[in-house]
């Protein structure tokens, strides 16, 4: 076999996804693509402009006429990508903490993941792709050839929250990230259209109790393991 051309990773928030995503895709040399920056630009927008983000309506049509590109990091700030929103770059401002309180009924709405979906889509199937979300193995791209569900408890993802903000020097609180983190769990996990699940042929990694370097090391297994 060769090595698999189309990688998924899913999981929920905070599961360590993108550090594994782009840490295994420069190892590859495959195009890193983060899908909640797409979900994450739409809330940003919305939040910007006053669209209110019970407004699905409105937010559809906002997400239609958004234009939102990746394109490889132009500053060394700790960036993986730029991300722009009809030409404003807007990588750290999808980072906010509303961004994070919104994002997730603005990513239960059923056309705006169409919309994103399809554009998800036509990236992924150029291959040579790791692709990070919440349903890639099972809606954006079924037919990927390594499917990974990279999973952790909800308290350890809210501690890795909680020191990542530290490190940037922003106001944290432990338990209320613990709280929206449950809270968004339980929208992603819940809504109708595209519900965060392991695809039935995803392997399931447990980040709980385990470095970065560990879990890098268990998925590169699992590539040569399919290439051989
Ligand atoms: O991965 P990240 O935390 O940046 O994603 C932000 C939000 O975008 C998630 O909580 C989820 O609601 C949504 N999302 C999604 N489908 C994806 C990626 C992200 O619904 N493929």
């Amino acid at each position: 076999m060769s090595i698999p051309a189309i990688i998924a990773i899913d999981g929920p928030a905070a599961s360590g996804k993108s550090t594994l995503g782009q840490r295994l895709a420069n190892a590859l040399g495959y195009l890193y693509f983060d899908t909640g920056v797409m979900y994450r630009a739409v809330t940003w927008a919305a939040l910007q402009r006053g669209v209110a983000i019970g407004d699905e309506k409105a937010i559809t049509e906002l997400a239609e006429s958004l234009e939102i590109d990746v394109y490889p990091p132009s500053q060394n700030d700790g960036r993986a990508y730029d991300v722009l929103a009809d030409g404003q770059d807007i990588t750290w401002e999808i980072r906010r903490a509303d961004v994070d309180a919104n994002v997730s009924p603005v990513s239960a709405y059923a056309g705006v993941r169409k919309l994103l979906t399809a554009q998800q889509r036509r990236i992924g199937l150029r291959g040579k792709v790791v692709m990070v979300g919440r349903d890639i193995g099972t809606v954006v791209l079924p037919e990927a050839d390594l499917k990974i569900y990279l999973d952790a408890s909800v308290e350890e993802r809210a501690r890795r929250r909680y020191e990542e903000l530290c490190q940037r020097g922003q106001p944290a609180e432990y338990q209320k990230i613990l709280d929206a983190m449950r809270q968004r769990d339980q929208i992603d996990s819940t809504r109708q259209v595209a519900p965060l699940c392991a695809a039935p042929d995803a392997i399931i990694v447990d980040s709980d109790h385990v470095n970065a370097d560990q879990i890098l090391e268990k998925v590169r297994a699992l590539v040569d393991q399919h290439t051989s």
